[in-house]
């Protein structure tokens, strides 16, 4: 790309209408925005329990910064390595129950970090089709081979595995998929990592803080965690409503990520007061059963006050939960009808899903009230009415 492509290129995207633009937030993120003057009621964010905006994160970074101030000013192996981290770091793993924890500034920085840290060109990633791209991107910068297996398909993946000649293996899935909603098979995929010796990478960025009874993540579905082949990667600006990530997994592994993983190594360390209000958070997410209880209540009204509409909700028992549309027109025009009655949730479209499966995604959080899924339920009923 040349300088003097760029404005041909961006008119190509317009063509086919896939440039994609940025709306302008005003006040906190939360189930009511305004988005460029605006509001809506949201189904949009993936803040599933509602602390994005909790009184109790703002108030400890509000601490923090009164402490500490605001820059971590440093990277962690230099100065920069706060006792805060380091608290959080300890409280993390022993909330995931595993042995050690490294915090990372973001999931995709964590993901780029991991992989060319265990991998070379000698290696081989075996990858769900499905994966958020940055799973993709970090197999791509560890230089190993990279296979990608059909959705969930663990008789093809066995076959890749088996046939596989790589020196170090790593099987890495997201758990609960992005734009599907649905859980990767975890225990199978585990079976296959010992059987071939492999390392399992799971990125749990949408089931931390929503998946388990005291919102542990999906190791709480896992029978075995004592695996030195198991690494867990968690966002923090999910769920948990603050930034940032960290990856979970046995002390050694832990040990060599702080040596050898570039994005820890060489990138300044996240502010100390984002540490601070994960900590908060992290109480919340354990205390406050009552969103995930909430959550699953939400999500069966949902399914209950959708049934009957020519567009099927997919199989998810997450907050995720798509309805496949199928059109791209058709998914675009039922997202713009359902925003010029004050509702937004995405129209999501090829290729970031299969030609032919577009999809509105809705997505649920603990702040939403049974009222607010009514109304989106009524409007979407209403479109079909007038179909
Ligand atoms: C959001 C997301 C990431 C990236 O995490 P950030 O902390 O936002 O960089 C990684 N993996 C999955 C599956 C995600 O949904």
């Amino acid at each position: 790309m040349t300088p003097d492509q760029l404005a041909p290129a961006l008119a190509e995207l317009d063509t086919h209408s896939l440039r994609r633009v940025r709306r302008v937030l005003d006040g906190p993120q939360g189930v009511r925005v305004t988005l460029d003057g605006t509001s809506y009621l949201s189904f949009s964010s993936n803040d599933y329990l509602g602390l994005a905006n909790h009184p109790a994160l703002a108030e400890a970074v509000r601490k923090a910064v009164a402490n500490i101030g605001v820059g971590a000013g440093a990277a962690h192996l230099l100065t920069g390595h706060h006792r805060l981290h380091h608290s959080l770091e300890n409280e993390l793993a022993k909330f995931v129950g595993l042995p050690a924890a490294l915090l990372f500034s973001t999931g995709y920085m964590a993901s780029l970090g991991v992989l060319p840290a265990l991998l070379n060109r000698h290696g081989e990633v075996f990858e769900d089709k499905l994966n958020h791209a940055s799973l993709v991107d970090a197999a791509v910068l560890s230089r190993a081979k990279l296979t990608r297996y059909p959705h969930a398909d663990m008789a093809m993946l066995e076959q890749r595995l088996a046939s596989s000649t790589a020196k170090v293996k790593l099987i890495a899935t997201d758990t609960v998929f992005s734009m599907d909603g649905d859980l990767a098979p975890l225990a199978e995929l585990q079976a296959l990592a010992r059987r071939y010796d492999a390392w399992l990478y799971l990125d749990d960025a949408h089931g931390f803080g929503v998946l388990g009874k005291h919102g542990q993540g999906a190791l709480a579905l896992l029978d075995d965690r004592n695996d030195p082949r198991l690494i867990y990667l968690a966002t923090l600006g999910k769920a948990a409503g603050v930034a940032g990530a960290f990856v979970a997994g046995s002390a050694e592994l832990i040990e060599w990520l702080v040596n050898k993983a570039r994005t820890y190594v060489f990138t300044t360390a996240q502010p100390p007061m984002l540490a601070a209000a994960v900590s908060a958070s992290l109480r919340l997410i354990a205390a406050d059963g009552w969103r995930r209880a909430h959550l699953l209540e939400l999500i069966e009204r949902l399914k209950s006050g959708l049934a009957g509409l020519p567009w099927p909700l997919m199989p998810s028992a997450t907050p995720i939960q798509p309805v496949l549309v199928g059109g791209n027109a058709e998914a675009l025009r039922l997202a713009e009808a359902l925003r010029a009655q004050g509702i937004l949730l995405p129209a999501i479209r090829p290729p970031t899903v299969p030609p032919g499966e577009a999809r509105l995604r809705i997505s649920l959080s603990a702040a939403h009230s049974q009222t607010d899924v009514d109304t989106l339920c009524a409007a979407l009923h209403a479109l079909a009415r007038h179909d």
